[in-house]
């Protein structure tokens, strides 16, 4: 019990931050008092004191009066003990929360204390608040005792106590202040700027020490992983590359491309996030290294989150190798037994050289005689779990490329997917027109479906969106059918043709509807936002979004990718009811004011907060305790720069001036890479 309190007061108490600090080094005219004001310190001449009121509104009230007015304390409780060490006339410096009564300034339950003529005077402190946890709570701790256990502590502790684990150089180059110190001022600072600078120390270390523990694990993957090695550009990559590659790659493309390859010749295990925003043209890039992998005796499998998907990747795969010699099938959770069957046995024996296909790839059952290049597209639906057990199904584990059209913000993609490497595809293929959001009310849907009319009597096709009210999937159903019966007023049979898409129906049915609007068959996509990712369809030109206000700005950007995929003008219209939020207002707003993916997710980032991005979320390297990777960006980058800069120049952390980093990262047992190595 002993020793959990004092690793509990050591460690615990030093992390509990103040959250805010009061300043008692000013003294404030009781006729300066104001509302704004929330705690104050006056400083005045005892008068009299009384006890008024019954019953629980009995009080004590004492005056104390300045050369400028009258301040009230009162007391609620303990009154008679507090009576007792009054003392009249005398002087007396008092601290708390101002409030008012009855127009009169008042300090309920202030801290009182007797000047001695010789110190008259404010103290020269800032003094912490510390939040309560509930931890703390249990231990019977509240915010002030916590305040003094901690003061205590400093009484305790020497700088050796608390050595400085940053290397010199880098506590140089950023001035920072010393460990020690750092904890000091954060707690008890001499002084704001001393705070500030505590502040600015502590976070740097946070962000340090994570980006350097990131920046380890890729070397060591880099270091130790074997990897298989693609090593010649063979016959099939040239082949396509110079005669069936239907257009010329982006530069995007082509440097993505090279990074990929550097990656799969060196040897070593690839690990690589490719973000790229919607319609920039990953799956061509997938397909050139999966037929690289081909080219060098490798099997490769791309895996999507969801069965229309799959089936999109596999068609546009065929259609693309149509005229190579290379075997590609799908496999999904519908896939029927006897071609499962099939497929299992030719992926063993190694005569399939790709499958294209959902989660059912990561079952037990499916066996692969050489796996070497693994496609995960739309990747934060896949756990990690998920991945790793795609791993254990060659012997050297395959390279892996996770896609993503999710713009996440690099920030935070450098913090959550630190450990893997990354590339980024920030260029379109040329000939795309941007798209045109507008939003619109709902009281002019007859306008937006004419609109919508008259891009489909141009041979164009449709989206029209219905959210997903997650609460309750009878109403969603019920919404969907309601605005479906609303689509097919406007656009009758047999001139008009829809398709409808949701989540309740048996996936072939969702397929064969989806396909239609593939072919072209129907005009118009009635759904929920199941087409959400990665569907192609270029001849579509118009996406409704109904009820816009309950999608995330993600999620709208995504659903907006949708269109813009040919090189017809393409529009994307928001509809609302007449009464939303601000907060629904200001994604509209961003919505209608960029296409770029990557502003849209810094603008979600900003809105949102990390902790709440998709993909991001169970993160734990960015629990940070005080720094915030939007606000303190540039503390993220300087640190993240120079971790990996000490890891590249020393990356076992040998140097004499890391010495003292390596020290601190093994004494935290088991979350470092360092703290295995002996
Ligand atoms: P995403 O990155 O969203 O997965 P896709 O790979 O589905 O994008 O590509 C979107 C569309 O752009 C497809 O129709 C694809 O054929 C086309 N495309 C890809 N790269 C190019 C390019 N370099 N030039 C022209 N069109 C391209
Ligand atoms: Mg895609």
């Amino acid at each position: 019990m002993k020793k959990e309190l004092a690793i509990f007061t050591f460690s615990d108490l030093l992390h509990h931050y103040p959250y805010r600090h009061v300043d008692k080094t000013k003294i404030t005219k009781i006729i300066d008092l104001n509302a704004s004001i929330e705690y104050a310190q006056v400083q005045g001449r005892l008068m009299h004191h009384e006890t008024v009121g019954q019953g629980s509104a009995k009080r004590l009230i004492a005056y104390l009066k300045d050369d400028t007015g009258v301040i009230e304390l009162a007391w609620f409780k303990g009154l008679s003990w507090i009576e007792k060490t009054l003392k009249e006339n005398e002087f007396y410096l008092a601290f708390g929360r101002l409030s008012f009564f009855m127009n009169k300034p008042q300090i309920v339950h202030p801290e009182l204390e007797l000047l001695k003529p010789q110190s008259k005077g404010a103290k020269n402190v800032l003094e912490p608040v510390y939040p309560a946890t509930e931890k703390l709570k249990t231990k019977a701790l509240n915010g002030r005792q916590i305040g003094k256990l901690t003061e205590a502590l400093f009484t305790l502790l020497s700088p050796k106590d608390l050595p400085e684990n940053l290397p010199g150089p880098i506590i140089q180059k950023f001035k920072l202040l010393s460990r020690f110190e750092a904890y000091k001022q954060i707690h008890f600072p001499s002084s704001p700027a001393l705070y500030e600078q505590a502040l600015r120390r502590l976070k740097f270390e946070e962000f340090f020490i994570t980006q350097l523990r990131l920046a380890r694990i890729r070397f060591e993957r880099h270091q130790k992983s074997k990897g298989a090695v693609f090593e010649k550009v063979g016959e099939l990559f040239n082949t396509f590359y110079h005669n069936h590659l239907p257009f010329e790659l982006t530069g995007a493309q082509k440097r993505v491309l090279k990074e990929i390859r550097n990656d799969t010749a060196s040897g070593h295990q690839m690990n690589r996030l490719l973000q790229g925003d919607v319609g920039s043209g990953k799956t061509i890039v997938a397909l050139l290294i999966m037929l690289l992998a081909v080219d060098n005796g490798y099997q490769s499998c791309l895996m999507a989150p969801t069965e229309i998907l799959a089936q999109q990747h596999f068609s546009t795969i065929s259609e693309l190798l149509k005229d190579m010699p290379v075997g590609i099938h799908l496999l999904t959770g519908s896939t029927p037994t006897a071609e499962r069957k099939y497929i299992l046995q030719s992926l063993a024996e190694g005569n399939l050289s790709i499958i294209v296909g959902t989660h059912a790839l990561i079952e037990e059952v499916v066996q692969f005689k050489n796996l070497g290049f693994v496609v995960i597209d739309e990747q934060h639906r896949f756990g990690v779990a998920q991945r790793a057990s795609l791993w254990k199904k060659a012997t050297i584990p395959p390279h892996i490329l996770v896609m993503t059209a999710t713009p996440i913000p690099r920030t935070l993609a450098m913090t959550a997917y630190g450990d893997l490497d990354y590339s980024i595809m920030d260029e379109l293929p040329p000939g795309r027109q941007p798209i045109t959001t507008v939003h619109r009310y709902d009281s002019r849907r007859g306008q937006v479906m004419d609109f919508v009319r008259s891009e489909i009597d141009k041979g164009r096709q449709a989206y029209i969106i219905f959210p997903l009210i997650e609460e309750s999937a009878k109403l969603d159903f019920e919404n969907l059918m309601s605005g479906y019966e609303n689509v097919k007023a406007f656009f009758a049979e047999p001139k008009y043709w829809i398709s409808m898409v949701h989540g309740r129906q048996p996936s072939e049915q969702k397929d064969i509807n989806m396909q239609r609007f593939v072919k072209g068959d129907t005009q118009i996509m009635v759904s929920t936002t199941v087409i959400e990712v990665g569907v192609n369809v270029p001849n579509a030109t118009v996406m409704v979004i109904e009820s816009s206000e309950k999608f995330g700005l993600s999620q709208l950007h995504q659903l907006r990718g949708r269109v813009g995929r040919g090189s017809d003008k393409s529009y994307c219209i928001l509809m609302t009811g007449s009464q939303i939020s601000n907060e629904a207002r200001e994604r509209i707003k961003i919505m209608t004011s960029t296409n770029n993916g990557f502003e849209i997710a810094e603008k979600d980032l900003q809105m949102r907060g990390p902790g709440e991005i998709e993909g991001t979320r169970q993160s734990g390297s960015l629990n940070f305790k005080l720094a915030d990777i939007v606000k303190d960006k540039p503390i993220l980058d300087a640190a993240k720069k120079n971790a990996e800069e000490l890891i590249e120049n020393d990356p076992n952390l040998e140097s004499a001036e890391n010495l003292q980093l390596k020290e601190y990262l093994m004494s935290l047992q088991g979350k470092t890479p360092w703290s295995r190595i002996s």
